[in-house]
């Protein structure tokens, strides 16, 4: 028996498999394969290092900016201030990275081991039943932390949500590429599309590079993804960077992510809580789900070690999660973002291009718009009006 099992070892279950096995507890990691890449830019924002202090050890791309560029070819640049700098991995790294860490402290990780559903007793959820290569094995907890990713199976057979539909969902397709181009390795290059979604290119050193494109919202059904990511990659944009039309291959990938902001009405129920892709926690406007979901390990294992300690697992102690401060400030900035897409994309992105263009003239203008990508205030509306006026 242990103290939690926790299904899923990305960045969000192997952090909340570290803070629960620190403190002591019994837990069981499980995950269905550890030589699996997650279709991912492996962009990481500069908060993450705090959560994963062991990043700054390693010799990583130091990522001190970000070159936006508009649909219609206006680019705004801007660096992070003071001593700052995010990163860009191989997910496959990174998450065997953070695995590592939660073993170190003491987690059980069991591999090649796929959840299959929930172990149920008098209507309560006791276990995870999984299936192995040596058969069918089961893994009970007093707690169950669901953290197998946006499909996961579990989620959907805790009966707290239903499949995501497909315009609730950002779709991606990407690529780790090797070859001579201009790059700045100290920034990360992103492209807006007259659709919703965007294209990157996130530098990984060494020549190599992390190249993808998405779309979301209603434009995953008005557009086809592998005929974008071809146009995005011939772009005139992307060959001032990368001129070399040879660039080797080294993996590729598609996969969705959530994008409708953290499901609060559903991340919690008698002995369990949803994390990570599980719960939504991706912003809507860039994917970017990384730190997020970490965020989401470690509070949850918070919430868990209370709730270990006062021996209840009831859905009213497990409230503690959704309404800890940390997940609702990730909740209103993901519905604040979500808004920002309307805004953004109304006339086939128009207001961005409008946005990156007088941002290139007026550095006052350049301020607002880069407070207004950080979240730290919506539009105003004097903000806007500039903008129609324009229009
Ligand atoms: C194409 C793409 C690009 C992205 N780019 C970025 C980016 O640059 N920066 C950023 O911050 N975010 C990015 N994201 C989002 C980011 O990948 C996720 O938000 C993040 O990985 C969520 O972590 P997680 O631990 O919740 O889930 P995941 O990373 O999906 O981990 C889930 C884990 O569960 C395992 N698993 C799945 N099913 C089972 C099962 N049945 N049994 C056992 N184990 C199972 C999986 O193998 C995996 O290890 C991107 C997403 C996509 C799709």
């Amino acid at each position: 028996m242990y103290d939690v099992v926790i299904s899923g070892a990305g960045p969000s279950g192997s952090k909340c498999a570290e803070v629960l096995a620190k403190a002591g507890y019994k837990i069981a990691l499980l995950e269905k394969d550890i030589n699996w890449r997650k279709p991912c830019g492996g962009g990481i924002h500069h908060r993450a290092f705090s959560l994963v202090p062991k990043l700054r050890k390693l010799n990583i791309p130091k990522i001190k900016g970000i070159v936006m560029h508009s649909a219609d070819y206006h680019k705004l640049e801007y660096e992070l201030t003071g001593q700052k700098y995010g990163t860009v991995m191989d997910r496959l790294e990174f998450d065997n990275l953070m695995r590592n860490v939660a073993i170190d402290e003491g987690a059980d990780l069991f591999n090649r081991t796929l959840s299959t559903d929930f172990i149920v007793k008098n209507k309560k959820k006791i276990g995870i039943k999984t299936k192995t290569p040596s058969g069918i094995k089961e893994y009970y907890g007093k707690l169950l932390i669901v953290a197998d990713g946006m499909s996961s199976k579990l989620a959907l057979k805790t009966g707290l949500r239903s499949k995501w539909k497909t315009e609730e969902l950002g779709i991606a397709k990407c690529a780790i590429m090797k070859g001579d181009n201009q790059l700045d390795e100290e920034f990360i290059y992103t492209y807006f599309r007259p659709y919703k979604g965007y294209g990157w290119i996130f530098p990984l050193g060494n020549k190599k590079f992390n190249i993808g494109i998405t779309t979301f919202g209603e434009d995953n059904f008005n557009y086809n993804l592998i005929t974008i990511y071809n146009q995005f990659l011939n772009d005139p944009q992307i060959k001032e960077y990368i001129p070399d039309s040879n660039c080797k291959i080294i993996w590729s990938g598609a996969f969705p992510f959530p994008a409708q902001g953290v499901l609060e009405k559903s991340l919690y129920d008698d002995n369990l809580m949803l994390i990570g892709d599980t719960g939504g926690f991706v912003s809507p406007i860039s994917g970017e789900g990384i730190h997020t979901s970490i965020i989401s390990g470690k509070v949850s294992a918070e919430v868990a070690i209370n709730s270990l300690q006062e021996e209840d697992f009831s859905r009213v102690y497990l409230k503690r999660y959704k309404v800890h401060p940390e997940i609702k400030k990730m909740g209103r900035n993901f519905k604040m973002k979500r808004s920002m897409i309307r805004f953004f994309y109304e006339n086939n992105g128009e207001n961005l291009n409008k946005l990156l263009s007088l941002a290139e003239k007026d550095p006052e203008f350049k301020n607002h718009v880069v407070d207004m990508f950080l979240s730290k205030s919506l539009p105003s509306q004097d903000f806007i009006s500039k903008i129609k006026v324009v229009n």
